[in-house]
């Protein structure tokens, strides 16, 4: 399983200062979402590996510094094991084309919609791109998850908008509304017990 971080993990974080919702900057604004151990913990015991894949540009515009995101990292990987959950591995994406941090601006394969850190992933955890769920809270977790040959999962509100200015190949196979919800859906798949009532009308009414 492909998990995105922010807004899935962990929650987003109102920046006073720059005006902007976005990743923490600094290990304190680091605050695991609901039920996320547990969920993590049920996809443990259905025997699927569990990979993060993050987009993390905040050290290429000069956010904050690696040992921020390094912090970040134990503190979730602590909590998630406090509670008995596991993540296999961890990959993200530094890069961002307008950088600040020049060794960090490019154009590269891995920054989501790209491709590059699901195929990693994937190929530590030892399965198949169209074994793995996608699960994300924006667009490009979606299209990254499909032009990968993933199943994705959205986490939040799916607004009709949304349809409207989205490929259809784009529109996720669930809707959650966090990820314990969608280990759940994840779940009566693997083990093909019902009992998950699916997405909103007009994602199901396309499919
Ligand atoms: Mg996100
Ligand atoms: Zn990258």
């Amino acid at each position: 399983m492909l998990l995105d971080r922010d807004g899935v993990i962990n929650s987003l974080v109102y920046h006073d200062d720059a005006g902007v919702i976005d990743s923490p900057f600094a290990a304190s604004q680091f605050k695991l979402l609901p039920r996320v151990p547990q969920a993590i913990r049920l996809l443990n015991d259905l025997g699927l590996g569990v990979a993060v894949v993050s987009n993390q540009p905040g050290i290429a515009k000069g956010r904050f510094k690696p040992e921020v995101l390094k912090a970040c990292e134990r503190k979730m990987l602590s909590q998630i094991g406090a509670e008995g959950g596991r993540i296999d591995c961890i990959h993200y994406c530094l890069h961002h084309p307008e950088a600040k941090v020049s060794k960090l601006r490019q154009r590269c394969h891995c920054r989501k919609p790209e491709v590059g850190l699901l195929e990693k992933a994937a190929a530590e955890l030892q399965v198949s791109l169209g074994e793995c769920y996608m699960i994300g809270d924006g667009i490009p977790d979606l299209l990254a998850g499909s032009r990968a040959g993933c199943r994705t999962i959205f986490i939040g509100r799916w607004k009709c908008e949304i349809c409207q200015f989205t490929d259809p190949g784009v529109r996720p196979a669930f809707v959650a509304k966090d990820l314990w919800e969608a280990a759940h859906f994840i779940r009566s798949e693997v083990t093909g017990s019902a009992g998950v009532t699916s997405s909103p009308k007009c994602l199901s009414a396309e499919a």
